[in-house]
């Protein structure tokens, strides 16, 4: 499925001076992976919660395979994409099985409830991302990190063709980074497609995605991580101390005094 944001500007009140995102324009294809990066409050919050339809932007539109995000109704948009917030406000007596199986909703009708089929999605998706151990305690009793992980599980269990996910590895450690980041490839490679927003550069090289770079609310760089992610392209945005180790098989962005 298409996305097509054209000619974007938003303020989050209609009298401030201030425009958060400006005239942004962007095609995103089928299938491919997204990473939005940029300073924090450079906008990229701003930008997927506009694509998930939280928000109206206040100028211009956002087109799902050419139909305005605004006229599609919500229950469709849950078959459509699934959206995982950097924050969630989640009841903390509820079970982590419990929880998931509401990602399996969306394909049921409004009276139905998950049966065998749906809870055996749910299995399947926590065996994938490891959390199978988890299924059992409750949304209160699991660290940040836990959470940050059910939370992508339920985003992938809602089966969507396009997977919005805000800043998805920023709770968690090195192993999980890498587990989710690898997940999030095959589930490309399989045809969905996927925007995230990140603060590490590399996550877009290990991915091989697609970079939007924004700075101050506008799209100032588009193209392929390994065209984008350069010290002369970061430097402009992310300061003077930006540098490259070529430790791997791909370079690395870090920082040196
Ligand atoms: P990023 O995700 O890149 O860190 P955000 O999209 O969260 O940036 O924020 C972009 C800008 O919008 C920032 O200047 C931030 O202060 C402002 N902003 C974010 N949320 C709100 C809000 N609810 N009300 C007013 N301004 C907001």
């Amino acid at each position: 499925m298409n996305i097509k944001i054209s000619n974007l500007s938003f303020k989050y009140e209609k009298k401030a001076k201030e425009t958060v995102l400006n005239s942004i324009n962007l095609e995103i294809k089928p299938g491919t992976i997204n990473v939005l990066l940029g300073l924090n409050g450079c906008g990229k919050t701003t930008l997927i919660k506009l694509l998930s339809g939280l928000m109206k932007p206040t100028e211009g539109t956002i087109e799902y395979d050419g139909r305005n995000l605004q006229t599609i109704k919500i229950r469709e948009r849950a078959k459509i994409f699934a959206y995982v917030p950097q924050q969630a406000n989640v009841t903390n007596d509820i079970p982590v099985r419990q929880y998931l199986s509401y990602g399996t909703t969306n394909t049921l009708a409004f009276y139905e409830h998950p049966g065998k089929e749906e809870m055996e999605r749910v299995e399947d998706v926590a065996e994938r991302l490891h959390i199978s151990c988890l299924l059992d305690k409750n949304l209160g009793e699991i660290s940040g990190g836990e959470l940050q992980i059910v939370l992508i599980a339920c985003s992938l269990i809602q089966n969507t063709e396009i997977l919005l996910l805000d800043e998805p590895t920023s709770a968690l450690d090195m192993k999980n980074q890498n587990l989710v980041l690898s997940i999030l490839k095959d589930v490309a490679k399989e045809g969905k497609t996927i925007i995230l927003s990140s603060h590490n550069p590399n996550h877009a090289l290990y991915l091989d995605s697609n970079v939007v770079l924004i700075h101050d609310g506008v799209i100032c760089d588009e193209g392929p991580a390994k065209e984008l992610i350069k010290v002369e392209k970061l430097k402009p945005i992310y300061g003077e101390h930006v540098c490259v180790s070529r430790d791997l098989g791909y370079d690395e962005i870090s920082f040196k005094d």
